[in-house]
């Protein structure tokens, strides 16, 4: 295999040049290299503006406006003063935060009205992408020809941090390099990250959530997606820590708002950080996502919704608190189901399989290819079946410790200060520092419940241990014939972790011997037993077969790309920087539908059903629709548009992304995609998925019109439709 390996690198950058995109709208661009790429098919479907326009480093230009959003979601500059636009559900947990029972801004919205109204959000950041580089050469230059995998892995971290250190040196920005096409490239990205990101504005949840879940994922959407911050920087535009001595920043470049909206057929781009694909895997391991995969990860949250739901119906405090855990948790949940439904309706397994035979059989019939890239799909599939039950465990890990309980990971965080007592080389001074720090942080307990907590533990615990060693998670806790259910009651009982008093009261009392106490708690005692199995044991057999499977992988996608050339190859969405390019298109969803492009507020006004907490309206919005008080937001036709659909390949993370048409003015921000969408992190189809973005001048009209929040359209530069 090493041979193979280093080989296959050498030639990566010959086929590299040579792929050709069939399905024009499929594929998630690298920004630098759309000119050498796609730019030419952009110019075809219709854009006006140049690949320089999009991305340079010699001019300002759009991607300069372009902002990660705290490392999830993707956000715009619209304004010289650092306005910045993302969604409603990315900037939902800093609302939440901001929210109580007597300024409940997820109920009520927040606008903020002038700079000193502006709310600051620690801990958050935005960040813009510099510069982009092609780094695969000064990487694995020097990579010789018989290295071993580890060998590789090591030249890579060492090369790594040496080029972040040097493309930084001297200057406030940051860098990371990240791989593609499963390492056959790496690129590095320099970027500015703002600390100082402020709360300018968001609607009330009944506008900017609805539909709520009922209608996440799903097309047709009447949602006001979208909230407003601001970047703050020091007064020389630099990024600065929160200070109230900070100035809006201003920005190199922000996005024209456009006032025209969209037709049927217009061009479009999205231009965001898409976070995870799985393009490229294999048939049968599609096949283990809808076998295996989904069906746990769906049976553990349906468990833990199953209890939140209640929870927040029943009480309205609770429902603050629990508010963005539960879309945290049934975001995902309900894509999934999209997902499998889609990639079984639209065969994927046997699509995959196909495609895997044709592979198959150009290159047994090549004994050039045969020699390289004979045996990798069997033996991706067999390593697939070694790793199958320890990736199995992860998964439990995660849906559990991660996405259930609370109290494990709060427990959890403790052992630090089990650590630090136990050791005689820390001083006193250093215990009490951590000890003063975790009682600041004390906050955790205002979103927290711990009645929904031992709930939902009681509701996943049956499934979390089926297949995994119960004996090892309950060790030394569990009495003799006590069943999951009394074990939890138990737990929740006795440990101080459920607590904000108890815990308080531990460690304001706390000298280093008393970390006894904290072995000794269940809920500690839980947490840690189900962490050090998964670090013991789960990660370990994963880390060992990493290597294997990392080059499987490599030489698969640059096997693919030099056998079957005739196919789209984009990098799988990694977190980075990305252009994908489609149209404003409607789509046949199933058989005798077929859904237009575009909604309206007549829309938003048919589901509105004051008796349902998804589709209750602020009275506002009635009124200004029975007045038809549009203003210069409404459409040509005199309609008031809100979402729009287009063949754009998303995924979670361009969230907030700007949509922009073909003159590169913004036209919408990205937020979902439709339910037969779902499938496309897996396998895209550009005649069923769609993108939706709420349409920009529903935005300006809900600021405008329904928050009176003017001043914030004004600072943006707007484009009428005469121009
Ligand atoms: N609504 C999605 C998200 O939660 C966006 C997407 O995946 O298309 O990130």
């Amino acid at each position: 295999m090493k041979n193979q390996i280093v080989g296959t690198i050498m030639c990566f950058s010959l086929i590299f040049s040579t792929i050709h995109p069939l399905s024009a709208t499929e594929g998630m661009w690298i920004p630098s290299m759309i000119k050498k790429m796609v730019a030419g098919d952009m110019n075809a479907m219709g854009m006006k503006i140049s690949a320089d326009d999009l991305y340079s480093i010699n001019q300002s230009c759009i991607k300069d406006a372009v902002v990660h959003f705290n490392g999830g979601c993707t956000s715009v500059l619209v304004s010289d003063k650092g306005l910045l636009l993302t969604n409603h559900h990315c900037g939902y947990s800093r609302i939440q935060a901001h929210s109580s029972l007597e300024n409940n801004y997820l109920k009520d919205g927040f606008w903020a009205s002038g700079l000193d109204k502006e709310l600051s959000n620690p801990g958050m950041n935005a960040s813009i992408i510099k510069e982009i580089r092609d780094v695969t050469d000064a990487i694995l230059g020097e990579l010789p020809e018989n290295a071993t995998e580890a060998e590789r892995a090591a030249l890579v971290k060492i090369k790594s941090a040496e080029l972040v250190e040097s493309a930084i040196d001297g200057t406030h920005y940051q860098a990371y390099i990240r791989p593609f096409y499963f390492g056959n490239q790496y690129l590095i990205f320099i970027t500015e990250v703002f600390e100082d990101v402020r709360l300018v504005g968001a609607p009330p949840s009944s506008i900017g959530k609805y539909g709520y879940d009922t209608d996440n994922w799903v097309w047709p959407r009447h949602t006001g997606d979208f909230s407003v911050f601001r970047i703050y920087a020091n007064k020389d535009n630099k990024p600065a820590e929160y200070s109230e001595e900070n100035v809006p920043f201003k920005p190199a470049y922000h996005l024209p708002v456009s006032l025209e909206g969209v037709d049927e057929n217009d061009f479009t781009i999205v231009y965001g950080f898409p976070g995870r694909t799985d393009n490229y895997i294999t048939s049968n391991e599609v096949n283990d996502v809808l076998t295996k995969t989904n069906p746990m990860r769906l049976q553990m949250r349906e468990a833990s919704l199953g209890v939140i739901d209640a929870a927040m119906r029943k009480d309205e405090l609770t429902k603050i608190q629990y508010a963005a855990k539960q879309s945290r948790i049934s975001n995902a949940y309900k894509k999934w189901i999209g997902q499998s439904k889609g990639l079984i309706r639209h065969e994927a397994v046997s699509k995959k399989d196909s495609i895997e035979r044709v592979f198959q059989e150009r290159v047994n019939a090549k004994p050039e290819w045969s020699d390289a890239y004979g045996g990798v799909l069997l033996d991706i599939s067999a390593l697939d079946t070694k790793t199958q039950h320890h990736s199995m465990s992860r998964n439990f890990f995660i849906e559990f410790f991660y996405m259930g309980p609370e109290v494990l990971r709060f427990a959890g965080g403790f052992s630090e200060l089990v650590e630090l007592s136990k050791n005689k080389e820390v001083a006193d001074e250093e215990i009490d520092k951590w000890v003063a720090n975790k009682l600041s942080k004390m906050g955790y307990f205002k979103n927290y419940d711990a009645q929904v907590d031992e709930d939902i533990m009681k509701a996943q615990i049956n499934y979390f241990i089926e297949g995994q060693p119960l004996a090892i998670f309950t060790k030394d806790m569990r009495k003799k014939n006590e069943d999951l259910a009394g074990f939890t009651d138990r737990l929740y009982a006795e440990s101080m972790f459920v607590s904000e008093v108890s815990i308080r009261s531990f460690l304001e009392g706390y000298s280093r011997n008393k970390y006894k106490k904290i072995e000794k708690d269940m809920g500690y005692m839980f947490s840690k037993n189900i962490s050090s199995h998964y670090m013991d044991v789960t990660r370990p057999a994963l880390m060992e077969f990493a290597p294997t499977q990392d080059s499987l992988m490599r030489v698969w996608m640059a096997a693919q790309m030099e056998v079957i050339p005739e196919k789209t190859y984009y990098p799988d969405a990694n977190g980075t920087l990305r252009i994908t390019f489609g149209k404003v298109e409607g789509y046949p969803p199933f058989d005798a539908a077929e859904y237009a492009h575009f909604t309206t507020l007549e829309g938003v006004m048919e589901k509105e059903d004051p008796t349902n907490p998804e589709y209750n309206l602020p009275p506002k919005m009635r009124e200004l629709y029975n007045a038809k008080d549009y203003g210069q937001y409404a459409h040509e036709t005199g309609e008031m548009r809100v979402c729009f659909i287009a063949s754009n390949h998303t995924s979670g993370g361009n969230s907030g992304s700007p949509v922009i048409n073909a003159k590169g003015e913004l036209i919408g921000l990205n937020f979902d995609r439709t339910w037969e969408s779902t499938m496309s992190d897996i396998m895209f189809n550009s005649s069923i998925c769609r993108n939706i973005s709420i349409d920009i001048r529903y935005v300006l009209f809900i600021m405008d019109k329904f928050a009176g929040a003017d001043h914030l359209v004004k600072e943006m530069d707007l484009v009428s439709a005469a121009k």
